[in-house]
């Protein structure tokens, strides 16, 4: 069977909630893939940042392989060593003192809110149970995460939505300051909005949330789902803004590619949950855990951060000189390997040409083209890729 006849069986078998791609990927290494014609293409949506090491990385392959021959899933009836040892790993390289594993971004969300509202239940606190978000923001796609997200584009259809939220200006602190009462149990935001469009945060607004959070009695909640695990070349994002969150969650990166997440905290906050009060089957099992032990010892591995921000500033030096050469280019922006260009037309037609010249990259808002090669992409593939762009937008310019 061909790829036409696999893309024909998938709108006949699958549901269609995604705009996908007409190609079927069946093989990568490190940040090249493959697709079922043979075609070779350079990654730079990565799994949507679900592959931090790559395609094929060896490593990460073995340890997957050795633990699925000696015990794939046991439940959390039991201890589990990979699952310690990642926690061990998540805790002592951040602000939080433990974990929680489940198997997704939303997951990970839903958490944190329950978190949220056990914690102040447990002082006494029923009424404190809002959470301000962003607009802008994305938090994932079940009920309570949807809530959250604030993107009109996403929520649509499916009310009643859950009470207890609402929204403020990303990076408008006096908004925030307004919209907090004593009812506020937390401010949930991205450091750096990813799906709303990679906007980084004004100086000093991180710091000046904190602030805001400990003088009201809130949790501030870092959703480092997107930007966390080395992403913006620190192991988290909100090491480059001199704050710390009192949770934060993750998911994407963190196992390479097998589905996982997380919900970190400090002592205090996650003591609220006590046992009976919050679980997942499948959450941190030995193959998904295993998998995130390879992932963070190699992030955190001697020299690894350091390349993620030489490469993220070499990157970052590309677009902006296209920016300046292309008018098609509004702005470049991004931090460390999570950069954008936003232009002034639809991104769509950018990504299919891309793809065309074997470049793959995505439109997140519209105009927005993301670039999320993996963190071990080299120089090299970042000058081929941008190149690609270069010829693209000028085809594009000539008309
Ligand atoms: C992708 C993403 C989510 C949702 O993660 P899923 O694993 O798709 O549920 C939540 N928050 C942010 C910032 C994300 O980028």
């Amino acid at each position: 069977m061909g790829s036409e006849d696999f893309i024909q069986m998938n709108q006949r078998y699958v549901f269609n909630t995604y705009g996908r791609t007409p190609i079927m990927l069946v093989e990568g290494r490190g940040s090249r893939v493959w697709d079922s014609d043979g075609n070779e293409y350079l990654d730079f949506i990565a799994g949507l940042a679900a592959c931090p090491l790559g395609h094929g990385h060896p490593g990460l392959a073995k340890a997957i392989a050795d633990q699925a021959k000696r015990l794939i899933h046991v439940s959390n009836l039991f201890h589990i060593e990979p699952q310690i040892r990642l926690a061990q790993l998540l805790t002592e390289n951040s602000f939080a003192d433990k974990a929680f594993f489940c198997n997704s971004g939303a997951e990970a969300n839903e958490g944190a809110i329950k978190l949220a509202r056990r914690y102040f239940h447990n002082l006494g606190q029923h009424d404190r149970y809002h959470v301000i978000t962003m607009d802008n923001s994305f938090h994932g796609r079940t009920l309570a995460t949807l809530a959250a997200t604030g993107q009109k584009k996403y929520r649509d259809g499916f009310e009643p939505h859950m009470p207890g939220f609402s929204h403020v200006e990303f990076g408008d602190i006096e908004a925030l300051e307004k919209a907090m009462t004593p009812q506020t149990a937390a401010v949930l935001l991205e450091p750096i909005q990813g799906e709303g469009g990679v906007r980084v945060a004004p100086a000093n607004y991180l710091r000046d949330v904190r602030k805001l959070c400990t003088e009201n009695g809130s949790l501030l909640m870092l959703d480092e789902i997107q930007t966390g695990m080395g992403r913006t070349g620190k192991f988290f994002a909100y090491q480059h803004y001199g704050m710390e969150p009192d949770v934060m969650t993750l998911a994407k990166g963190i196992a390479g590619g097998v589905p996982m997440g997380a919900l970190l905290a400090t002592d205090t906050v996650a003591s609220a949950l006590v046992p009976g009060t919050h679980a997942s089957t499948f959450g941190g099992n030995p193959l998904a855990a295993a998998a995130g032990v390879a992932v963070v010892e190699e992030i955190l591995s001697e020299g690894f951060l350091a390349q993620v921000e030489a490469k993220g500033a070499h990157l970052r030096a590309r677009l902006e000189d296209l920016a300046q050469r292309h008018e098609t280019i509004r702005e470049a922006r991004g931090v460390g390997l999570m950069q954008a260009v936003d232009l002034k037309v639809p991104g769509a037609d950018l990504v299919t040409a891309m793809r065309e010249k074997g470049v793959l990259i995505n439109c997140t808002s519209e105009t927005v083209v993301r670039f999320l090669p993996p963190l071990v992409v080299t120089d090299d593939e970042i000058d081929r890729a941008t190149d690609t762009l270069d010829a693209v937008l000028r085809s594009i310019e000539v008309g």
